[in-house]
């Protein structure tokens, strides 16, 4: 079975911000709606802080053609998606929650997508599947645990992982927890 990856870039490095190419398509940041789940850890400081519906975006300088997917990039891990891509992400195989966009003015317009937005319907598909690596096989560590409140980071690895069969349940679409902070 083939496995795409998807997203724009490997990891945000300095080198690779310089590395860039001009950006073929749009891309946003996402600014909102963060929700914080709880109050800041006595001890880790951590929120748990979520972005939840409607998910608020502001294109950024890259370029004016919206793909099928956009990101907010251009390190992003938050699709918004075009109606037919949406289409097909709603397909219950792909564990995704689809919810509304809206947009805010953006900081600067060169080279950004026109406000008031009025190119094509945009959907925030939220995949909600998550999978766990095989972590010793793909040589991920845990950098940190908070033992008040339980959040765990570990690094982030882009080759050479590995996920058990038995960690998968068929979803056509996944985020891979315990790599990284992606949980
Ligand atoms: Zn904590």
């Amino acid at each position: 079975m083939k496995i795409y990856r998807l997203g724009m870039h490997e990891n945000a490095t300095t080198q690779k911000l310089l590395d860039l190419p001009p950006a073929a398509f749009a891309h946003f940041a996402a600014v909102g709606t963060w929700k914080s789940q709880r109050e800041p850890c006595n001890s880790c400081g951590w929120g748990r802080e979520t972005i939840v519906p409607p998910l608020v975006v502001q294109w950024e300088p890259s370029s004016k053609v919206i793909g099928d997917f956009s990101w907010d990039g251009p390190f992003g891990l938050t699709p918004i998606v075009r109606d037919s891509a949406a289409a097909v992400l709603s397909a219950p195989e792909f564990c995704c929650q689809l919810h509304p966009v809206v947009y805010i003015k953006p900081d600067r317009i060169r080279q950004t997508v026109a406000f008031p937005y009025n190119g094509p319907t945009l959907q925030w598909s939220d995949c909600q599947a998550r999978v766990e690596l095989d972590r010793e096989a793909s040589g991920v560590t845990m950098l940190s645990s908070c033992s008040f409140c339980g959040d765990t980071r570990f690094d982030f690895r882009m080759e050479g992982i590995v996920i058990r069969k038995s960690a998968w349940s068929g979803q056509l679409m996944f985020r891979i927890a315990t790599n990284g902070h992606s949980n």
